[in-house]
């Protein structure tokens, strides 16, 4: 039991120890929050607290699964493992248990935030889908139900949100589908209205812990509360520094008042960092210094003094892209594994130019959240017909797939079947599989009929098949379908055979690890995949600061250090948390951090003359990139390379404001440039 806590400090130790009663460990990045909570649930369970008593929750599945491995490496195997999860995951599970109890089936599946987009159009295509789609999560997080939601409105504007909103909501109950949203939200209702349901949760997870808390909304702490009914055993670690989520609707005053919340709660502060070097460490502090609601903590570096922080100025994205795949691969041509290095922007559009920069070096990257594996179409194509035999009432799903691959079948037939189903009330699967084949004959034209009848039979050979195995069902699903036959003979073709291929491989691999695990429970699994859960470790990997929440990693780069990107302004800008964002981004490093700023930047269609980011002074940074140039500064008679000029001879040496400026020789050509627009050859 000691070798567990051995690996801690005093603070920390402390903060493992505590076992009943709510507590919050309130620190600073790279502290070892995540490592005491983690260390805390090994102990929990060498004290002999059963597994199924403990509830961890934490916002990625990545960090839920590294947090299991590292707890149980500590201890003996338990009978049966904790649950650890994303508070997403916990709610998918509860619901598979209680949804009955809301007059639902239990065989829904769970729609990602493209599906719900494609519902959210079709009902409504004048308003900005995107500011539909938010709203409507803004409304299920603040736990407004569609009623209200209209009753409130008072706009006209919102009072069309709040009609989508309850059309979307009949939607989905109709089709059996749950968004992310509905996930924490049904869960949290099933709760609120069934105290016998309430007591008995809350007595079985007697432990509760939450990492990353400052990113928690109102109905995460909402459920946090009813999951808390008959204890206050919760153990919550968080950074205020590092809340990130505001637009999201996380609220800060969650972490901020928990001790209000929660009487009696223990506050414990750790104040060393071993994950940073001074250097880094001091930079990113006298940044947040900056900002003004916050409590103030201390963090002192263990990790030495390391080297300074580094400044790569350029004049534009292209050059600032080869400066970054340059260094990156001098580190792995030193042997540095490429999982050690990450490269990150506060907005993706800026991966862009870095992935190019990088596909010329030649050096392989793995893009964190982007297009995401299980957004491009063709994955898909493979969900929603999947999906459709795991749910017969999907018909959103039915739709996508249809006339893909082409069956000849349109919108008009597709219009004419839907009418017929709903005058039935039955699913558009229900309704071509049950309707005798005579009435269907005579509603559909004859060729339409012919291709309909086909596509039937083929899903129900599918489903017949998946009765008897499923293996057996994924061997021959796509030749049944026809996908990859489909997308091969597509001009981009090629990349998307491979990508169904992996795909299916994935699938065959699930089942094969847990032969029990049904078609539902695959594509549930899926569908809370994280952008986390992409990385693979042996490529370097390139991310939004928000992706990288949680993460180390030895070398790291941050690109696009200027005012407009890093902090992004704009309406609604809330310079405080792009400062936070600013802190988490350069708290992710563990040896060496190079923040990039360009003089110039092409974006939304136009070059754009930028400023340096404020947040380079307030970190304390231009200076100290000035004497990295003194240190390394050039002399009279050196030779230097400008990418328009080309070669030519330093002539005299000048400050300028923060750089120098030199006077250069370029084959009889002087010129006078900022010496960090050329380079030494
Ligand atoms: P963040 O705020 O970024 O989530 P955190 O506070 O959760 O950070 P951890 O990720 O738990 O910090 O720890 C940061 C690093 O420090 C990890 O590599 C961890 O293994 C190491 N670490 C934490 N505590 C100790 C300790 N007492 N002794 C040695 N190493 C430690
Ligand atoms: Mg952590």
């Amino acid at each position: 039991m000691d070798k567990i806590l051995d690996q801690l400090n005093p603070e920390q130790r402390e903060a493992a120890c505590h076992i009943d009663g709510p507590i919050l460990i309130l620190a600073g990045a790279g502290s070892g929050k995540t490592k005491t909570i983690t260390t805390r649930l090994a102990y929990l369970l060498s004290l002999g607290i059963d597994p199924a008593n403990t509830l961890t929750l934490t916002f990625t599945n990545k960090a839920a699964s590294e947090m299991r491995e590292r707890a149980l490496s500590m201890i003996d195997n338990p009978v049966y493992p904790p649950l650890l999860c994303t508070f997403h995951k916990f709610g998918l599970l509860f619901l598979k248990f209680h949804i009955e109890k809301l007059g639902r089936k239990n065989d829904f599946v769970v729609i990602d935030t493209d599906d719900k987009k494609r519902i959210i159009k079709q009902i409504d295509k004048e308003l900005p889908t995107a500011l539909v789609a938010s709203e409507i999560s803004r409304y299920k997080n603040s736990l407004i139900h569609p009623a209200q939601a209209i009753a409130q409105a008072e706009q006209p504007q919102y009072k069309k949100i709040a009609a989508i909103y309850q059309t979307y909501q009949e939607y989905l109950v109709e089709n059996n589908l749950v968004d992310f949203d509905d996930l924490l939200m049904l869960t949290h209702e099933l709760l609120e209205m069934d105290e016998d349901l309430r007591k008995s949760v809350s007595d079985r997870y007697r432990y509760i812990m939450v990492d990353e808390y400052q990113d928690t909304n109102e109905l995460q702490l909402q459920l946090l509360k009813k999951l808390c009914d008959s204890h206050t055993n919760l153990c919550v670690v968080g950074d205020d520094d590092q809340s990130i989520y505001g637009w999201r609707g996380a609220n800060i005053k969650n972490i901020l008042e928990f001790p209000n919340m929660f009487d009696d709660t223990k506050v414990v502060k750790l104040e060393h960092n071993y994950r940073s070097t001074e250097e880094i460490l001091k930079a990113a502090n006298l940044l947040i210094q900056h900002n003004r609601s916050r409590l103030g903590k201390t963090l002192i570096s263990t990790k030495g003094k390391g080297k300074p922080v580094e400044i790569f100025q350029s004049s534009d994205e292209n050059e600032e892209s080869d400066k970054i795949a340059r260094a990156i691969k001098q580190l792995i041509d030193s042997g540095v594994a490429a999982g050690e290095i990450a490269v990150l922007y506060r907005i993706n559009a800026l991966s862009r130019s870095l992935e190019e920069g990088l596909n010329r070096a030649g050096i392989a990257y793995q893009l964190v959240g982007g297009v995401r594996f299980y957004e491009r179409a063709e994955i898909k194509d493979a969900i929603s017909y999947l999906r459709i035999i795991a749910n017969s009432h999907d018909d959103f799903s039915f739709k996508r797939v249809i006339n893909r691959p082409k069956r000849g079948i349109g919108k008009a037939t597709i219009d004419k079947i839907e009418k017929a189903a709903y005058e039935k009330h039955l699913s558009l699967y229900q309704f071509l599989s049950e309707t005798p084949k005579t009435e269907l004959s005579k509603l559909l034209s004859k060729k339409a009929y012919a291709s309909i009848n086909r596509f039937i039979n083929d899903l129900e050979i599918l489903q017949e098949t998946l009765e008897r195995s499923t293996m057996e069902f994924m061997e021959m699903f796509d030749s049944a379908i026809g996908l990859k036959a489909h997308y091969a003979s597509l001009p981009d073709g090629m990349e998307r055979v491979l990508n169904l291929d992996e795909f299916y491989g994935l699938f065959r691999d699930m089942i094969k690890k847990n032969p029990d695990m049904s078609l539902d429970g695959f594509l549930n699994e899926i569908s809370l995949q994280s952008d986390q859960d992409q990385i693979k470790g042996e490529q370097i990997s390139i991310m939004s600061v928000h992706a990288s929440k949680g993460l180390e990693f030895t070398h790291l780069f941050v690109i696009g250090m200027e005012e407009e990107f890093f902090p992004l302004l704009g309406d609604g800008c809330d310079m405080e948390e792009e400062r936070r964002l600013g802190y988490v981004a350069m708290t992710r490093a563990k040896e060496t951090l190079t923040l990039s700023t360009v003089q110039s930047r092409f974006h939304k269609g136009r070059r754009k003359q930028l400023e340096k980011s404020r947040f380079l002074t307030e970190a304390g940074l231009l200076q100290g990139a000035l004497s990295i140039e003194k240190s390394t500064g050039y002399k009279k008679g050196d030779l230097v390379k400008h990418k328009l000029f080309g070669i030519g001879r330093v002539l005299e040496v000048s400050r300028a404001g923060r750089d120098y400026k030199l006077k250069i020789n370029f084959g009889g050509n002087r010129r006078d440039i900022l010496s960090s627009f050329v380079e030494k050859v």
